[in-house]
């Protein structure tokens, strides 16, 4: 989570940092687009997360440049959330504004490009989903790679999300804004594994792709394989965030698990998924507590017998018990 000074621990775990005062000049910004003490399980794929002291939608790079003068100003804790793929919120929930774009955010264009290529300018809340389909009729090599992965183009770029290949190898440009920048402006990204150098702080507004241009037939043939491999590999029929641990450098992090038979192990409602080791399952009433104990209950079991340390894929936010 981003924060922008000290918080003084509110009482209880999930009470708001936010006074009458904050609530009313965040409801002169955004009218009922901003909702206060918002459940936040509905918005993650786990269906997990206490709420947000404030849940604020976005829809333009004006609103976003007001609201990041606003909390610059206030020094308030804020949080970006994409699509809520990769998250483990805390059952507190959290503290301060957490922000979702939606609105011209979700705009996806296709531009002009040189023979040969696909170029295409996609906003952070555009549903990956949506700009893969698009992208594979349009013939862009290799967009296969990163199909079928559930989540927003921000969230993508921030955890520079991939398979084989990553979503940072096709990225021209990638625009930012700032509590200390709130302007749009165009950053330097470095990508590695499941994680980039992008400032903490910054919030995608939107990325511009380049890909080499192929036969449209045969990209989309190449892309419904691979969709159709992860529906019978994966668990997704009970809510997930996806893998949960990095592969270790050489090596699976699902086959460590599977080594120590961790394949149906259970802490209250969650479940390491006896299909895929290395995705943890809700079964309805799991809590993020519950999640966190398994998760460290299979981090202890492969470091015991590998010596192995799993570094987590999945982000931990806001408050836990
Ligand atoms: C079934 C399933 C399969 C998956 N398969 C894969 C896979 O094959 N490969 C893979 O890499 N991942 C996979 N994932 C994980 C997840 O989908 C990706 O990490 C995805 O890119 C996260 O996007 P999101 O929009 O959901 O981000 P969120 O989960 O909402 O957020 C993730 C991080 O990105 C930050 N973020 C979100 N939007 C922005 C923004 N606009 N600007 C700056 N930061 C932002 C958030 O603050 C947070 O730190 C899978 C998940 C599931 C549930």
């Amino acid at each position: 989570m981003q924060t922008g000074r000290a918080v003084t621990a509110p009482a209880a775990l999930t009470d708001s940092l936010l006074g009458a005062t904050e609530r009313a000049a965040l409801s002169a910004i955004f009218a009922e687009r901003v909702r206060f003490d918002e459940p936040l399980a509905p918005h993650t794929s786990w269906k997990i997360g206490g709420p947000a002291d404030a849940f604020a939608l976005v829809e333009n790079t004006a609103e976003l440049a007001a609201l990041m003068r606003y909390v610059f100003k206030r020094k308030l804790p804020w949080f970006v959330l994409g699509s809520g793929s990769n998250l483990l919120i805390g059952d507190g929930g959290i503290r301060g504004v957490v922000i979702r774009l939606g609105g011209e955010f979700a705009r996806i264009e296709f531009l002009e490009s040189a023979p040969g290529e696909v170029l295409a300018r996609a906003g952070a809340s555009a549903s990956l989903a949506l700009f893969t389909a698009q992208a594979a009729s349009r013939g862009a090599e290799g967009v296969g790679s990163i199909a079928g992965i559930p989540g927003s183009v921000g969230g993508a770029l921030r955890m520079n999300a991939g398979t084989d290949r990553e979503i940072g190898e096709f990225v021209v440009e990638v625009r930012v804004q700032s509590p200390s920048r709130p302007e749009p402006r165009a950053v330097g990204v470095q990508y590695f594994y499941r994680h980039t150098s992008l400032a903490h702080d910054a919030i995608v507004a939107d990325v511009t792709l380049r890909f080499a241009a192929a036969d449209p037939g045969v990209v989309r043939e190449e892309m419904q394989a691979r969709l159709v491999r992860r529906k019978r590999t994966q668990p997704l029929q009970l809510p997930n965030a996806g893998s949960c641990f990095r592969n270790p450098p050489n090596d699976k992090a699902g086959r460590l698990i599977e080594a120590v038979e961790a394949k149906g192990w259970r802490e209250g409602g969650a479940e390491v998924s006896p299909l895929h080791a290395n995705f943890i399952v809700n079964h309805g009433t799991a809590t993020a507590a519950d999640v966190a104990t398994l998760l460290a209950r299979v981090r202890r079991a492969v470091a015991e017998r590998f010596g192995v340390e799993l570094e987590l894929e999945v982000h931990f936010v806001g408050v836990f018990a």
